[in-house]
């Protein structure tokens, strides 16, 4: 059993329908459930529910609150290399593109994490292109094992892995693994990802199944907004959360929102998402999932990001480059994305301390509820 199985018995089209023809009343009861689900989920994405934003803002801010305190973890991307053997139409770093390639070694690492530890970061997410030529498991573990000396927490985004892979990783020290579907509309899903083993919709699909019987800590889900419609997107993420929950239910789920920004391929999204259609989308997740991990990235504008970290987030990245050496050696090469909000993680924590917040820079001491342990 996969989550293959479940996402097989759904099928886009219907899900569309479905979340398009929710009712004002459809929402009003999914606002008074105590216990909601997929269904409340799907009736708070909804077109009609964007005139109870106010209210669901109002219980997701509450909700937040009351499971994560005024508290926001601070991390901070390191690429390690930007070599992809996938050809992402939407990323710079795709296969095709002749970009100058990079992989840091040993001593890279170390002048990279100097400057992140100056800065304060304790939590790192390490990435790379999706290359097992270029760095497979073996230069991974030895970038962990790096990594691990000047770091609490360390989460991962790299390819898909085999199971035995991931536990590898996990005696390692990784904490936590980021895998995103981009988009669970499995009919056009090629036309973003024509090549490499990123092109095969059901291998990443599974791989979370893979990363939670390795026994990993903590897995991101996310989906990249600007490729196919948002809401019947979100749908399904939310689907895949809560198989996950319901599968593996020890383990901590996290949700990202990236809106597509431009990168050296230019392509301009298919569909939008509006600032105020994004607090809609993270009220909705908090408000179906109270224990759910959410994060948001500098992708989004400083102006944005101070308003809506209340809302549901609990970790912030700050002072990111997303750039192999970006931190202290290779500034311009080229980054997968463009940065919006680029302050450092102390104006972050200047800011939070100034809405009333504190920013956590260790690890996170969520309690795992008692029926989990
Ligand atoms: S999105 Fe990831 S997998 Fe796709 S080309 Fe970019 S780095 Fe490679």
């Amino acid at each position: 059993m996969s989550f293959r199985q479940p996402f097989d018995w759904h099928d886009w089209n219907d899900i569309y329908n479905r979340i398009y023809s929710q009712s004002a009343e459809d929402v009003e009861r999914a606002l008074h459930h105590p216990e909601r689900n997929v269904i409340d989920f799907m009736a708070f994405i909804s077109p009609v529910a964007e005139r109870y934003l106010p209210a669901m803002l109002e219980q997701s801010r509450a909700l937040t609150q009351q499971r994560f305190g005024k508290r926001i973890q601070l991390y901070a991307p390191l690429y390690l290399s930007n070599y992809c053997d996938n050809g992402c139409v939407y990323c710079g770093y795709r296969i095709d593109n002749p970009i100058k390639r990079i992989v840091l070694n040993s001593g890279q690492i170390v002048r990279e994490i100097r400057v992140l530890n100056d800065h304060g970061i304790r939590n790192v997410l390490l990435l790379t292109g999706e290359s097992k030529r270029h760095a497979d498991i073996e230069y991974l573990t030895e970038a962990v094992k790096l990594v691990r000396m000047y770091f609490n927490t360390i989460s991962v985004e790299v390819q898909p892995m085999t199971c035995d892979e991931y536990a590898t990783l996990k005696s390692e020290g990784v904490n936590g693994v980021y895998i995103y579907q981009e988009t669970y509309r499995r009919e056009h899903y090629r036309t973003y990802h024509p090549k490499g083993m990123k092109s095969h919709f059901y291998y990443r699909l599974e791989t979370p199944d893979r990363i939670a019987s390795a026994g990993i800590e903590k897995i991101g889900l996310g989906t990249l907004i600007g490729l196919e419609d948002w809401r019947t997107d979100a749908y399904f993420a939310a689907l895949h959360l809560h198989y996950l929950k319901e599968t593996y239910p020890y383990i901590r789920r996290s949700i990202s929102f990236p809106r597509l920004r431009p990168a050296e391929s230019g392509i301009q999204p298919n569909v939008t998402i509006s600032d105020k259609q994004l607090l809609q989308l993270m009220c909705a997740y908090r408000l179906c999932n109270p224990t759910l991990e959410m994060s948001l990235s500098t992708r989004e504008r400083a102006h944005f990001r101070d308003e809506a970290f209340t809302y549901g987030i609990t970790s912030l990245s700050a002072g990111s480059k997303t750039n192999p050496g970006g931190y202290a050696q290779f500034p311009s090469s080229l980054e997968q994305f463009e940065i919006s909000d680029n302050r450092s993680p102390k104006q972050i924590a200047a800011m939070l301390a100034h809405r009333g917040y504190e920013a956590i820079w260790d690890a996170p001491e969520y309690e795992i509820p008692h029926h989990f342990t």
